[in-house]
């Protein structure tokens, strides 16, 4: 189940290689350099996500909607195959449906993550001072697992088939790459509409102006709906957050766990 190594680091070697072109030519932070304090984590993080990350999150998922598919009197496989009225649209229909839904969603659990306990755990994703397409993938398990429990049980129980997104998912795990990468896109009139590099910055500066700002994935209009869109006419600065967050990945899986009062 899931990549392999050897898939994993074809992928880095990929991304890498994609990324220093276009950041090359269209850097935010004019001569970033690309060996960085924090780059050897990331690159564990890159391991630790598709290899155990996402495999604790299927299972997460998976046991969620257990309960669920003994209500409906069917085995997980049946339930995850669409039903209802919902389900018998064509899977672009659900795919498109399915990409709005989940970021509506994604939204507001990611504006909870921003609060209480919760911030412990997603203040790791936020600590890198240097923001590169690398630094996206700094991410706590429990905020992989978490998001996914609150936005696809849900939609499962709709009855969308999770099948029609599979085919845009090494796509949305791009863009999510790329919006953190250090590229100065704003997308000019398209910025409402879509969520850019400069966006998501904007979401990562640690002054005061950007905070609580940004948290959508895809689509701003759920900032602009709720009052949290910010896009100033200048590239954000400033990364990082005042928590203190460990450097080391050991250290950070552990940091949520540890007394605040250290
Ligand atoms: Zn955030």
């Amino acid at each position: 189940m899931g990549p392999s190594l050897l898939n994993i680091t074809i992928g880095i070697a990929i991304l890498a290689a994609i990324f220093a072109v276009l950041q090359w030519l269209w850097p935010s932070v004019p001569n970033q350099k690309t060996i960085r304090p924090g780059m050897l984590s990331d690159l564990g993080y890159f391991l630790l996500t598709p290899l155990i990350t996402r495999n604790l999150t299927r299972i997460s998922v998976a046991l969620a909607l257990i309960p669920v598919a003994w209500i409906y009197g069917t085995d997980l496989q049946g339930l995850t195959q669409g039903h209802g009225v919902v389900g018998a649209q064509s899977l672009t229909m659900q795919a498109i449906q399915i990409v709005v839904i989940s970021d509506f969603l994604r939204y507001w659990v990611h504006r909870w993550f921003h609060t209480g306990w919760l911030w412990r755990v997603h203040a790791i994703h936020h600590s890198s001072q240097t923001m590169d397409w690398l630094a996206s993938v700094r991410v706590h398990p429990i905020n992989d697992v978490v998001p996914a429990l609150l936005t696809v049980p849900p939609l499962i129980i709709a009855g969308y088939n999770p099948a029609a997104v599979a085919a845009f998912l090494p796509f949305l795990t791009f863009y999510a790459i790329m919006i953190h990468a250090n590229l100065r896109w704003d997308y000019g009139p398209l910025r409402f509409v879509l969520a850019s590099p400069v966006f998501h910055r904007w979401h990562h500066t640690k002054l005061a102006e950007g905070q609580d700002k940004n948290f959508a994935g895809l689509f701003p209009l759920w900032d602009l709906l709720f009052g949290t869109f910010y896009m100033p006419r200048r590239q954000p600065t400033d990364f990082g957050v005042d928590d203190p967050v460990p450097g080391h990945i050991f250290g950070q899986l552990i940091y949520p766990f540890l007394s605040s009062k250290r």
